[in-house]
């Protein structure tokens, strides 16, 4: 078995992102709002932000309190969206209720919406020409291709069909020539189409849900899944102990899919910037 070493892929994405704004002298600018004070999120924050200033990108924190009104948060987009030396914006979920995070969304300039959330970047990921992927399901291709995992022709079964992983995560599987599964929590038989996957994706968010005897022999096994243990440690959704006797490729939680999120969304801020400088 091939352990799939996230860290150090992502940490090659990074020096990528920061080499090509060394040569070209550029500062690309994110900023990053945040509502409320989830400690989740305040972490996710700050991880982002010092990853911008490891590759060279400015970050800016709009921390909002969680009494902000849906017309304030709009009126703040639109700020960022008028802004011309900020390339891209991203408002960290979820949002505190009784804010929807649609109107949000839909609202940031899809040339600065790194994280692929607004529709038209979504239709545009479905059909052709997208500018942006969405930062986890990239990761995830990027550490297909550093593997030389081929996808052409083979059997892709996907765990999860949320607008962040999975869905998108089909997406960019079929550009890649494989031939996609969806699955979810009403499909039937599950177990027995995930055994007939040569590339299994899970983005359940169950710990230890994907059993070796859901992984066929020599699978290369893609685990998006995060959940804190009674313990307090990570887990991924899949059974690592057991499983790795089985696949081919697996990747790790921590270590693996994590780091490659915040890796391209680097990626996709030097992508914003290009695409207000055309
Ligand atoms: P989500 O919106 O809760 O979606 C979970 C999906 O799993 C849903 O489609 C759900 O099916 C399906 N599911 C739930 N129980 C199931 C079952 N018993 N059998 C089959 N399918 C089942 O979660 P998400 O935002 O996609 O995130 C998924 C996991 O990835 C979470 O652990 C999250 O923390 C992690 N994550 C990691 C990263 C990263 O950077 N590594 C980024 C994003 C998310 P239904 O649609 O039928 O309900």
């Amino acid at each position: 078995m091939t352990l799939i070493e996230g860290k150090t892929v992502s940490a090659a994405v990074k020096e990528r992102v920061k080499k090509e704004i060394e040569r070209r002298g550029i500062e690309p600018c994110l900023a990053v709002i945040l509502v409320g004070d989830d400690p989740a999120s305040q972490i996710y924050v700050g991880n982002k932000q010092k990853a911008c200033a490891a590759v060279g990108i400015r970050s800016l924190k709009y921390k909002l309190p969680k009494e902000t009104t849906q017309e304030e948060l709009l009126a703040l987009v639109d700020r960022l969206n008028a802004n011309e030396n900020v390339h891209g914006i991203l408002c960290q979920l979820p949002l505190p209720k009784p804010l929807d995070k649609r109107p949000v969304l839909s609202r940031i300039d899809p040339k600065k919406d790194v994280d692929c959330f607004h529709p038209y970047n979504v239709g545009k990921l479905w059909s052709s020409g997208a500018a942006f992927l969405p930062c986890t399901p990239a990761g995830v291709i990027e550490l297909l291709n550093y593997y030389n995992i081929d996808c052409a022709g083979k059997r892709c079964v996907i765990l999860g069909r949320s607008n962040i992983v999975g869905k998108p995560m089909a997406a960019l599987m079929l550009k890649k020539d494989a031939t996609v599964t969806i699955c979810h929590s009403k499909t039937a038989n599950l177990p027995a189409v995930c055994a007939e996957a040569d590339i299994l994706i899970s983005a359940v968010g169950i710990a230890r849900f994907v059993t070796a005897d859901m992984v066929k022999p020599g699978a290369a096994v893609i685990d998006v899944g995060i959940s804190r243990l009674p313990d307090g440690k990570l887990s991924g959704d899949v059974d690592f102990e057991k499983v790795k006797e089985k696949a081919g490729y697996l990747t790790p939680v921590p270590g693996g899919c994590g780091p490659m999120t915040i890796a391209m969304l680097m990626q996709n801020t030097l992508t914003a910037y290009d695409l207000q400088h055309t």
